[in-house]
């Protein structure tokens, strides 16, 4: 493998998903062209520098032909974009540059071609004259065509080798799904944030990651060693003391693991008798397990539109009847809240295609809107028949997503009452005591928390969604994720007044956010009132122990300081101060 001449680089992006991983990177660019990159050694030199004179010489095939036709069919103008397309193929810029990458640098053509068009598109960009700028367009026809008798230019694949790190510019929930079968060992993009759809089920399979990071796909190739931390570094060629400090790491790390979980069966009860329920966020059935394993009382929030991805068709009631049945059956009298499908945005929705195209997704028809509309409706009619019928099997809340305010709850509640009728009517058993709550996850929802209270078995605080609609900060787009922040001042706010406004009214608040999961703000969360915290079962052991280890009064105090700071830098730093002894050391 090649890669051991080529210095050690290290880079920053965001965590999104804890453990490291060291291993062989696997490029999977989703976006044009599959361009591999991969270092080469000496002695194959010569060989990628064949590869690309071949590949120029049929791409002047082709034009040779184009022109011909052309010839015989129209004037001289075309004639002559083939023939000056033909001479910038012969370029020595073109050419002698990429040759020079390919030697020097010791890559594959193709990724010598591709940096030698990077630094060509600058050139013609700085370019003042307009006519001779738009030149740049005929440059990168003509190296696309090129790099297409390169590549043979096939359609991206994603089925990377187990244990693969795998680097992509982004990459889809549903990608996620399917490498997570593919049993890859770590993820790096550069697009996404930590609360990214993407991430979040990095998180809940436990696949170390880092998102946001700058560039990286044009400094590693495939077959390069890499090692990721998913605190959010990333080293591409580390050396053998590198990688030895590593190893010792992920050792000492899974060491913390094993005895944080000697807690497993006991509650998240601070030292002076507070209980805060901890449970887990699922997005499929088979994630039960490792919930269960790492300690969680319930499912706090099952993402069921997952049952709706990856898939030609869709889920039908028996369907999913039988998955809420085995998801019960696997809790062993444990709760589970199944959240009624939350499909748009990120999360596709296949029987939408043609609104995939909507300007701002995430304000766009998805999720409870989705579920109201014509075409959603018996979808939704269909979940809820089947979640009213598991409910003579455990115990199952159901959940709505994205709810704006009272009238879209009404209109949630006159469907589930019409499966209820139906049911009756047609002599179908169901549970009828079946709680039915909301995720509060919209700021309009936030300030309507005393009204929806009344109407509501239980909140759930959704703070990604949160976060995003009341900062105007999209939780996907990785160059405004510095402002992306639990600890602003509203969402504090927004959060302490839902609190308020639920136990007002003796409704119970679970938050579900990935907020939730953070052990920095345990002792914040169990200060503002929050009565369960439902994450990532990977964050539960070490969150539990924060909580076991703290009393109620000091997390009051906590958070009454935190409620009084002005910034969230402030607030940032006093929490770290305060927090800093009371995290378990995971150096
Ligand atoms: C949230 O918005 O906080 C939430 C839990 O839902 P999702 O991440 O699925 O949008
Ligand atoms: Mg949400």
């Amino acid at each position: 493998m090649g890669g051991s001449l080529s210095p050690e680089e290290r880079l920053r992006g965001t965590g999104a998903s804890a453990g490291i991983a060291i291993g062989r990177a696997y490029i999977a660019d989703r976006r044009a062209l599959r361009v591999m990159h991969r270092h080469v050694e000496a002695e194959e030199v010569a060989a990628e520098v064949t590869r690309l004179r071949d590949a120029i010489e049929v791409a002047d095939g082709e034009l040779e032909r184009a022109k011909q036709k052309l010839e015989e069919r129209q004037g001289e103008d075309h004639f002559r974009i083939f023939e000056a397309q033909q001479l910038i193929l012969h370029d020595e810029h073109l050419v002698d540059e990429t040759v020079r990458r390919i030697t020097a640098d010791r890559i594959n053509a193709e990724w010598a071609l591709e940096k030698t068009a990077e630094h060509i598109r600058k050139v013609f960009a700085a370019i003042e004259d307009d006519y001779l700028r738009a030149r740049g367009e005929d440059v990168t026809w003509v190296i696309q065509r090129i790099m297409r008798s390169l590549t043979g230019e096939v359609e991206v694949d994603l089925s990377p080798p187990p244990d693969a790190i795998v680097i992509a510019h982004g990459l889809s929930p549903a990608d996620v799904a399917s490498l997570r079968r593919a049993a890859i060992s770590a993820i790096v993009t550069e697009e996404g944030g930590e609360t990214s759809h993407t991430a979040i089920l990095a998180r809940a399979f436990d696949i170390p990651t880092v998102v946001g990071v700058e560039g990286v796909m044009s400094k590693v190739g495939t077959g390069d060693l890499v090692i990721v931390d998913g605190d959010g570094e990333v080293i591409i060629h580390p050396g053998a003391e590198v990688v030895k400090e590593y190893r010792g790491r992920a050792r000492r790390l899974a060491a913390l693991e094993q005895e944080l979980l000697k807690d497993r069966d006991l509650a998240g009860e601070t030292e002076d008798g507070v209980r805060m329920g901890l449970t887990a966020n699922i997005e499929l059935a088979d994630e039960i397990e490792s919930a269960i394993s790492h300690g969680a009382e319930g499912i706090g929030l099952y993402r069921t539109e997952f049952l709706f991805m990856n898939r030609p068709d869709l889920p039908t009631e028996e369907e999913h009847y039988h998955v809420a049945c085995s998801v019960l059956d696997m809790l062993k009298g444990r709760p589970a809240t199944f959240r009624t499908f939350d499909l748009g945005s990120d999360k596709v929705a296949s029987f939408r295609s043609d609104h995939v195209n909507e300007q701002n997704p995430a304000l766009g028809m998805r999720s409870i809107r989705l579920c109201l509309t014509e075409e959603g409706r018996p979808l939704f009619k269909a979940q809820l028949r089947a979640y009213l019928r598991a409910g003579l099997r455990g115990k199952i809340r159901i959940m709505f997503p994205m709810i704006s305010g009272v009238d879209e709850l009404r209109e949630a509640k006159r469907v589930l009452e019409e499966a209820r009728r139906e049911l009756n009517m047609e002599g179908t058993p169901y549970a009828e005591d079946v709680p039915v709550g909301i995720m509060i996850e919209m700021p309009s929802a936030a300030m309507t928390a005393d009204l929806l209270a009344r109407e509501s078995d239980f909140f759930s605080v959704g703070t990604n969604d949160l976060i995003q609609y009341s900062l105007a900060i999209d939780r996907e787009n990785e160059q405004v994720s510095y402002l992306y922040t639990p600890l602003h001042p509203a969402i504090l706010r927004l959060i302490k007044g839902v609190v308020d406004a639920a136990h007002a009214r003796g409704i119970r608040v679970t938050m579900c956010g990935e907020m939730a999961g953070e052990p920095t703000l345990a002792l914040l969360l169990l200060g503002l009132g929050l009565d369960e915290l439902s994450m990532n079962p990977a964050s539960l052991p070490v969150v539990k122990r924060v909580l076991r280890e703290a009393t109620f009064t000091e997390a009051r105090q906590l958070t009454n300081e935190v409620m009084a700071l002005a910034t969230q830098d402030e607030i940032e730093r006093h929490l770290l101060a305060k927090m800093r002894d009371r995290l378990p050391d995971q150096a």
